[in-house]
């Protein structure tokens, strides 16, 4: 079984110590102190042998770990030029371990993971989260299935359903490629240092097929866009933002069958498809 012996929480402020490592806020760094979080997380993940996994933000190596004993085969990326180090002597005798320095938002991923199909897990840095899932879902990798911890607030965000204050751009976009799932939260103290927010552990199963078709997946989005960029206005006025004037958005509306005085935070995805399609 299992055995995340990094993320015991002795361990990991020895190696800290050890490696004179201070947590970098700047760089989102809350290090999970809690092996049953990790088994959660590779449970989740559903790892099989030699499954490929792209880690992002390896940190010390405790979610790795996990995985490695799991036995999938972590190409990991991390942007810290301290953790090499740490992670060389970490993950020692492990070898389906590999690491990539740099930054996730800048690495060519493909390149790195190759064509075959590929699991995402990770403990993301909270300050860059919505934009490494939307680069994850909008590059078209071959990824079967993303599972991260994230702030329980952008949790909410990605199962929310039209009507709420949670419901936006990244609901849609993570709805329209995935079938999103929040498996847990996760308290602040299952972190070192402990982050001022509640954290969640979400499981997105990437789909075959969207749940909508669209005829022009950039207008669909584009549409998305425009509609919460200035989410108190109605849509009649925001659709605007595509490019198109207020006659034409009247139209298109109407078309769709859509009344303009509606905002974006009330249509359904597939309102949203059809919109899309009359623009
Ligand atoms: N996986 C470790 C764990 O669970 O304890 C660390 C998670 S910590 C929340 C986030 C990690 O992402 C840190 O190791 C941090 O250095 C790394 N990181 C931050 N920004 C990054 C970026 N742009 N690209 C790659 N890694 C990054």
């Amino acid at each position: 079984m299992l055995n995340p012996e990094i993320a015991r929480i002795e361990v990991t402020r020895h190696i800290l110590r050890a490696f004179d490592i201070h947590a970098s806020k700047r760089l989102g760094q809350n290090f999970l102190v809690n092996p049953s979080v990790v088994k959660a997380i590779v449970e989740t993940a559903e790892i099989k042998d030699d499954d490929r996994v792209l880690e992002i933000g390896p940190g010390i190596g405790t979610l790795t770990q996990g995985l490695l004993e799991a036995g999938a085969r972590v190409t990991a990326v991390e942007m810290d030029k301290k953790l090499p180090a740490v992670l060389r002597e970490t993950l020692k005798g492990y070898d389906k371990f590999e690491l990539v320095e740099g930054d996730i938002l800048k690495v060519d991923i493909a390149s790195i993971m190759g064509d075959g199909p590929c699991k995402v897990v990770a403990n993301l840095p909270y300050y860059i989260t919505t934009p490494i899932i939307m680069t994850l879902l909008e590059r078209r990798l071959p990824i079967s299935r993303i599972v991260t911890m994230v702030q329980k607030e952008v949790a909410d965000r990605m199962i929310a359903s039209p009507g709420g204050k949670d419901y936006g751009a990244l609901s849609i976009a993570v709805q329209y490629y995935t079938e999103p799932e929040m498996v847990m939260t996760v308290g602040a103290n299952s972190f070192m240092p402990s982050p001022a927010v509640e954290s969640a552990v979400m499981d997105c199963v990437v789909r075959d097929n969207p749940p909508v078709s669209v005829r022009d997946e950039k207008m669909f989005f584009l549409a998305v866009k425009a509609a919460f960029a200035q989410r108190r206005k109605t849509l009649g006025n925001a659709i605007q933002g595509v490019g198109i004037t207020k006659e034409m958005a009247h139209d298109a509306l109407m078309k769709a069958g859509i009344d303009p005085q509606r905002r974006g935070e009330t249509l359904s995805i597939e309102e949203f498809a059809r919109l899309a399609d009359s623009i």
